[in-house]
């Protein structure tokens, strides 16, 4: 790339099939003096696949600061980087953030090359109707701070979007099924543009039937989109009497427990009007 600027160039790489890079990435890649990356390793294995052989440095979340002022003093000099993580958008769950953020504050230009992104394309496949979605990421890995997550989620008007591991994929669809409205359905995305892609949609109240019916739906890499709320129908003037006796006592989480022990009403559309009588009052 003859012209190409004194830059930080932001460049998102495949999530898995090596070809899914566009034709501006690869001539940032080839062109830039250095590539700040996740993993070196990773890395060369993407720029060798592509014939780059351009050098690397590390770049992660334990040497992110350390890495950042390093990129700023080449930057400094006149060097053209290219930042990338080991998969899909730098930044997107993936460190980078603050890099951009030190290198813009240093007075730089920051170039974004748009690319893959997980969450993206798992919701190009899904097929849900929702007008929104909203991308979560990862879910807190302790369980209480996991189910707290999803329950202040449960009654945003929007589809879902959650990155999960191998490991805790179990835990994590257990807990939504448990915690979300049950009519909502799930698409269960793995292994994207790998050679076990699998894209499932199914009721949510399904999903941990499908995770053990076969243990290879519990390997690789996880993309989990939940459908939107059905609408909600309104609660019963003695319910809604119930909720709103506990708010004036009680945080809005205990009440609407409470309040479903009380009534016998699901506790997620509890908390979803507690939270919305919580909202008007403010
Ligand atoms: N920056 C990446 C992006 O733009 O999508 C996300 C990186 S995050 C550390 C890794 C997580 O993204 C995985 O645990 C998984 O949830 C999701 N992911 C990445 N590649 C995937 C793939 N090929 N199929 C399904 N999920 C994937």
């Amino acid at each position: 790339m003859p012209d190409m600027e004194n830059a930080l160039y932001v460049v998102a790489t495949p999530i898995g099939n090596l070809g899914d890079i566009g034709l501006r990435a690869l001539e940032v890649l080839r062109g830039v003096d250095l590539v700040a990356c996740e993993d070196t390793r990773h890395a060369r294995h993407l720029l060798d696949h592509h014939g780059i052989t351009v050098p690397t440095l590390a770049l992660h979340q334990h040497n992110e600061n350390e890495a950042a002022g390093k990129l700023i003093r080449l930057l400094g000099e006149g060097r053209r980087i290219a930042l990338v993580s080991d998969a899909g958008t730098p930044g997107v769950s993936d460190p980078g953030a603050r890099t951009v953020a030190a290198v813009r504050a240093a007075g730089f230009r920051v170039i974004p090359l748009p690319g893959p992104n997980a969450a993206i394309t798992a919701m190009s496949a899904a097929g849900l109707a929702d007008q929104r979605f909203l991308f979560v990421g990862f879910l807190p890995a302790k369980v209480g701070a996991r189910k707290t997550a999803i329950l202040d989620l449960a009654s945003v008007d929007a589809a879902l979007v959650f990155y999960e591991a191998p490991h805790r994929i179990m835990e994590t669809v257990v807990d939504l099924v448990e915690l979300l409205e049950p009519r909502r359905e799930i698409v269960i995305a793995r292994e994207l543009t790998k050679m076990f892609e699998q894209i499932e949609r199914m009721p949510l109240a399904a999903a941990t039937a499908w995770l053990v019916a076969d243990v290879n739906h519990q390997r690789g890499e996880f993309v989990l989109v939940v459908s939107g709320p059905p609408p909600r129908e309104g609660l019963d003037a003695e319910t809604e009497r119930v909720l709103i006796a506990l708010l004036a006592e009680l945080p809005v989480r205990q009440a609407a427990k409470l309040a479903a022990e009380i009534t016998g009403q699901p506790k997620n559309a509890l908390y979803a009007r507690a939270l919305e009588l919580k909202g008007a009052a403010v």
